[in-house]
């Protein structure tokens, strides 16, 4: 793991989401776990040698994110909505995909169990341990479920996937309002350094061209829209987004996937349907 200030560590490289690695003066705080059982496994070791893990912190209700929970034994912190998610999981079908990931990875998931948070909120909380604050505040955008945690004495915040740095972003449960929202209130924190949920760690400068992006997908599917296409028409003729970014490691080959669910879920969120039917 990469260190970025004096008690934070961050992986950005490996397959799935960054994560990052607290120490405090009472012990170890865990933010997002890797998606590959053989890397949340040499993930342990580290910790091992740092410290005793206290907390895990999840920032979303997405697999790679939290999938390697399963493999530390600390208590588990995030939104309410995220337990929810974790507890309704298919789990034959996650297993038998986070199996495909790599030769190690059957053995590791035999018996497999999600480590689900146990200490949820709605809105925003804090946690403190040891000399550490770590304040976690819901940002819906990304997922109905965002939170962003905050290391104050760090001045690092882990944006979860409200922020994909230089990587395709993914839309595929996305509110674009309430992204373009987060977005704001990333900007109005006193902190600057940011761990995004993909690609390289930034800053507050990144955000306009996050949210220009979005705007653009928006923009992109209104017009298909517009122009009298069906659902299923813009699944299969709206291409052009796929190239402007590169996937995030280990996601080459996805991207007309990833392109076909964004454009099935703003196609929901241009005409009010789907998850994002009005009343
Ligand atoms: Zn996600």
């Amino acid at each position: 793991m990469k260190q970025l200030t004096r008690n934070v560590f961050v992986e950005t490289e490996l397959r799935g989401s960054n994560h990052g690695l607290v120490t405090t003066s009472d012990g170890i705080v865990l933010i997002d776990t890797p998606h590959k059982p053989s890397d949340a496994v040499r993930l342990r070791a580290e910790v091992e040698r740092r410290g005793r893990l206290r907390y895990i912190l999840n920032t979303e209700p997405h697999g790679d994110h939290w999938t390697g929970n399963a493999y530390f034994d600390a208590p588990v912190v995030a939104h309410e909505g995220v337990r929810t998610r974790i507890l309704a999981t298919d789990l034959p079908a996650h297993v038998a995909r986070v199996a495909s990931f790599g030769p190690e990875e059957p053995k590791l998931l035999e018996g497999y169990k999600p480590n689900a948070p146990v200490i949820t909120f709605e809105r925003e909380m804090k946690l403190h341990v040891g000399d550490h604050t770590f304040r976690l505040v819901h940002m819906p955008g990304h997922t109905a479920y965002q939170a962003a945690v905050i290391v104050e004495e760090e001045g690092v915040v882990f944006t979860s996937d409200n922020v994909f740095c230089k990587v395709h972003t993914w839309l595929q449960e996305a509110d674009p309002d309430l992204w373009l929202t987060a977005l704001e209130s990333l900007r109005s924190l006193r902190e600057d350094t940011f761990v995004p949920g993909h690609g390289p760690v930034c800053d507050k400068r990144y955000l306009d061209e996050q949210g220009a992006f979005i705007h653009e997908w928006v923009d992109y599917v209104r017009k298909g829209v517009g122009q009298g296409m069906t659902k299923e028409q813009c699944v299969a003729d709206l291409t052009a987004m796929t190239n402007r970014y590169p996937m995030d490691v280990g996601q080459d080959g996805m991207a007309p996937m990833v392109m076909k669910l964004n454009v099935a879920n703003l196609y929901d969120f241009v005409t009010g349907a789907g998850i994002h039917r009005r009343n």
